[in-house]
């Protein structure tokens, strides 16, 4: 450890808060009290609210030999403003919590927050409290998200009626693929001094991967063409594991079209690299961070006018299931093979 880096003792938990919260200026109405006193106030007048929380374990959810801890706060943030999106909510507060292990310094938590802070400037977003701990296991992060949206204009994962049609934002399968790539220069790196990885004409998979965005010019594009969609989740796990959660949810079918599935050159030249099935790359990947949702059949002309969406499939009655049309004609049932903190091996 470098002997400028200042060690958390050094400031005192008190200290500590006071330095990383220091330049969240406070930019929503809403938010009538923030950091500093026992608990935040906040007002949303005739607004539903939305809340949402995400937990990030060091060693289960993210690496630090090769994710830097500025994209580590960016990306924690970045996650739970997704799922507000996808609830076609506006994020407008954020808690966060941290468990801190010895071996982190103050210049550490600095570079952490830096990211935080970046993200709250992107999305408008305030940082209105959090608690923070030692801890015995690394870094241990929690964010809470608290958003609004007009009452009535939620979209839930439980809206989608057989022959809507199933939409997709972006791309597919590159945070994956960035993962697979950061993953093997990195084993490579292990043993190897001043090991250099080239990663010219990769860059796309590694910034899907480790400085993903949430898709809020997505839901601000349907609402200004006035499509308000009848599900909607964003994928974290993977198109496959997302599918079913609407069909569950929604007690329907689906059908998607293997050709339909939005994926990036360099994905592809990745995948065939790692000598992976592109198609399972993408349905199962996750972390792409893009808005799935159904729209009315009703709405295809204006759908298909939408750049940067993708019609991929349709919604069927639940008896169908869920299946991939391979490119064949023939059906592959959709299973969730989507990671899971649970039995990643870790
Ligand atoms: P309490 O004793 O009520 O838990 P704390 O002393 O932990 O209060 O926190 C003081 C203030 O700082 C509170 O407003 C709390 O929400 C905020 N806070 C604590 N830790 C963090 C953190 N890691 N990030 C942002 N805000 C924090
Ligand atoms: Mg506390």
């Amino acid at each position: 450890m470098a002997e400028k880096e200042t060690e958390i003792n050094d400031l005192g938990e008190f200290g500590l808060i006071d330095r990383l919260t220091k330049d969240f200026p406070i930019k929503n109405e809403e938010t009538k009290l923030g950091i500093g006193d026992d608990a935040a106030v906040l007002t949303f007048g005739e607004k539903d609210v939305v809340v949402t929380t995400d937990l990030l374990l060091e060693g289960i959810h993210f690496d630090l030999r090769y994710v830097p801890l500025e994209h580590l706060g960016y990306k924690s943030a970045i996650v739970n403003f997704s799922d507000i999106y996808a609830m076609n909510a506006t994020p407008r507060q954020i808690t966060v919590s941290l468990g801190v292990s010895s071996r982190f310094t103050v210049e550490h938590l600095d570079r952490l927050y830096s990211g935080i802070r970046r993200a709250c400037e992107i999305y408008g977003v305030d940082l209105v409290g959090g608690d923070t701990s030692a801890s015995v296991t690394g870094l241990v992060i929690s964010i809470t998200c608290i958003g609004d949206v007009e009452k009535g204009q939620e979209v839930r994962r439980s809206g989608a009626k057989p022959t809507d049609i199933i939409c997709v934002s972006g791309d597919l399968g590159a945070a994956f693929m960035g993962l697979q790539l950061l993953e093997r220069e990195n084993s490579v790196a292990a043993g190897q001094k001043d090991f250099q990885p080239d990663f010219s004409g990769k860059e796309y998979i590694l910034e899907r991967q480790l400085k993903p965005e949430a898709r809020r010019d997505v839901v601000a594009m349907l609402r200004e063409k006035g499509i308000k969609p009848t599900s909607m989740i964003d994928v974290s796990d993977g198109l496959s594991s997302e599918l079913l959660h609407i069909c569950k949810e929604s007690n329907v079918g689906c059908r998607v079209y293997e050709d339909k599935i939005p994926i990036d050159y360099q994905t592809a030249l990745m995948a065939e690299e790692f000598n992976m099935n592109l198609v399972t790359a993408a349905m199962n990947g996750g972390e792409d961070y893009e808005l799935l949702f159904t729209v009315p059949l009703s709405e295809h002309e204006k759908v298909e006018k939408l750049e940067g969406i993708k019609m991929i499939g349709y919604v069927t009655a639940p008896d169908l299931g869920a299946a991939l049309v391979a490119r064949d004609g023939s059906e592959i049932p959709i299973r969730a093979q989507g990671w899971n903190a649970f039995n990643s091996g870790n």
